[in-house]
């Protein structure tokens, strides 16, 4: 069986996990990288080319995995690269999905090609959740938490404060609201009230650590209106302890189909490394996007439109057998 030929676009922590796990699929098989940057080499030995070449390998690569960013990358390179490929990426900026769709829609429909966007896990396996439980409990409500997990973001904006040599933010959302609206409470929960914030800041010799935690704390669109810890570690301590990427959550609603009969129907992911498992993700969703690309499908797709078993390298017989 011929494999599936993947390129990836964009040679960051997302680009590396698609390396990674192209090796655990063997169905498909990676033929380059492209990077904006001229980079020494990969992990895999793939050669890293510059995206401006990218046309070149117009035959020879049947999905494009585009790992750019969401605030700019994407935005820009996403109609670049679906005029000449099949393509699927991770677009997370969920006030502009349909902005996104509809540019993308657009040019894969002109240039005959298939762009799966938005595929991860928020968005991605939890989208998939919440429509699915809103399906089956008309009468209920969802409700997302992510974390513990680590926000880059969030990390980021510590990083920028005077006094700050490093930093590392999780998100951890709060045991005793998730245990109240599990338990059928009605709570008006938003992202500030569901979830604290834990900062493990590496000062400065001589920094003002006062100042450095009421900056933090008082940040806005950050960590205003949060229930903020703000610790001082070691440089040390933090490689040790707070090197990785790790992440996850969860997503549950609660309904009722008749008064006083109420369920819950939850999804949780536990994550040792973000980029590693979005990866995953969307090596699955390139071989159903391969799938739609050779029935003669052409434009956009979101989670919502593609078929769970075209997911898996398995028949339909296959999965019916072993799965249903
Ligand atoms: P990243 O490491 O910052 O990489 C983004 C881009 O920046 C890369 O494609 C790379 O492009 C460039 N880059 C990487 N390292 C660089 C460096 N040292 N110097 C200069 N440029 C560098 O971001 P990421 O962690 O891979 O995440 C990418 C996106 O994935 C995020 O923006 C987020 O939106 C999305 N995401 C989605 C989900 C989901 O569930 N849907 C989950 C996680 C992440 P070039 O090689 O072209 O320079």
């Amino acid at each position: 069986m011929q494999k599936i030929r993947i390129g990836i676009v964009g040679y960051g922590n997302l680009g590396r996990g698609v390396e990674l796990a192209i090796g655990n699929n063997p169905d498909m098989e990676l033929v380059a990288v492209f990077s904006r940057r001229s980079l020494p080499g990969t992990k895999s030995g793939v050669p890293v080319l510059s995206i401006k070449d990218a046309a070149a390998y117009k035959e020879k690569i049947d999905v494009m995995l585009l790992c750019g960013g969401s605030a700019t990358d994407l935005i820009e390179q996403g109609p670049l690269i679906a005029s000449l490929f099949n393509t699927v990426d991770s677009f997370d900026t969920h006030a502009k999905i349909n902005d996104y769709f509809a540019s993308m829609n657009k040019i894969a429909g002109i240039s005959g090609t298939v762009a799966t966007i938005s595929v991860g896990w928020d968005p991605g396996l939890f989208s998939l959740n919440r429509l699915l439980a809103s399906s089956v409990l008309p009468n209920g409500t969802n409700h997302t938490f992510w974390g513990k997990g680590v926000s880059q973001g969030h990390s980021d904006a510590i990083r920028r404060i005077a006094g700050v040599k490093d930093a590392k933010q999780y998100t951890v959302p709060k045991e005793q609201v998730i245990a109240s609206l599990r338990a059928g409470e009605s709570l008006d929960v938003s992202s500030n009230t569901a979830h604290t914030r834990e900062c493990y800041v590496v000062a400065k010799p001589g920094a003002d650590l006062d100042a450095i935690t009421k900056e933090i704390k008082t940040m806005p669109h950050y960590f205003e209106g949060y229930e903020t810890h703000v610790t001082f570690i070691s440089e040390e301590e933090l490689q040790a302890e707070h090197a990785g990427y790790p992440h996850g959550g969860f997503v549950f609603r609660t309904g009722s189909t008749s008064p006083n009969t109420n369920h819950v129907m939850e999804f949780a992911l536990k994550l040792d490394s973000n980029p590693e498992f979005t990866s995953s993700v969307l090596v699955a969703y390139a071989r159903a996007t391969f799938r739609l690309a050779q029935k003669g499908s052409t434009g956009a797709f979101t989670v919502f439109d593609i078929p769970f078993g075209w997911l898996l390298p398995k028949s339909g017989e296959e999965l019916r057998a072993t799965m249903l």
